[in-house]
């Protein structure tokens, strides 16, 4: 039986990492402890039974760590949504805006089949680019995302309106 615990104490701020001004959220605490974890997986996949989804994907990388779990959990299979030329075989590729540039995400195309009902799992949610990029990737491949699913979400950043079509749902909220 697990009690139930305050996974807020589990995510550390690091102060001006990667770069000045920003305050990383780590979830390296909570993945180190394996109660914490596995409350984070049931609290998670408590609420994703009712979509009848086929398959979670994950995005690189610590929507790996999460995901894969998740995954296991559910009994659905786990594909991997990557940075760019990491996937080998036919990929989709999607590239997004940064605050400054842009990035690029990859999918290997036969990962996901027409008619998957695909969960969309990252550990943050920020700025919403990223899941956004990873649900037109889903998309192109023929898949229909079911929930946008996330650890943790930043909502001062507001990535939830670059969601609106989607069922969105976050463990943790900041
Ligand atoms: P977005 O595209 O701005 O929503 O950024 C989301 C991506 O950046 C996710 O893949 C996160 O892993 C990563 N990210 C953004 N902020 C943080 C943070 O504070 N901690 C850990 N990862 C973050």
């Amino acid at each position: 039986y697990l009690q139930k615990m305050n996974l807020k104490k589990y995510i550390q701020d690091i102060p001006d990492f990667p770069k000045p001004g920003v305050i990383f959220k780590d979830i390296n605490p909570l993945l180190a402890n394996p109660e914490a974890t596995a409350q984070t997986i049931n609290l998670l996949a408590k609420g994703l039974y009712g979509f009848n989804a086929t398959k979670i994907v994950g995005i690189e990388s610590r929507g790996f760590l999460l995901g894969i779990l998740l995954a296991q959990k559910m009994g659905l299979g786990f594909v991997p949504i990557r940075k760019p030329g990491k996937l080998p075989g036919k990929i989709e590729k999607q590239t997004y805006a940064l605050e400054y540039g842009e990035d690029s995400i990859e999918i290997q195309q036969n990962s996901i089949s027409e008619g998957d009902l695909v969960i969309v799992h990252d550990d943050v949610l920020a700025t919403g680019g990223t899941a956004a990029a990873a649900c037109e990737l889903i998309e192109k491949c023929g898949g229909t995302v079911v929930q946008c699913n996330f650890l943790m979400e930043l909502g001062f950043l507001e990535g939830r309106k670059k969601l609106g079509n989607y069922a969105l749902h976050s463990l943790i909220h900041y």
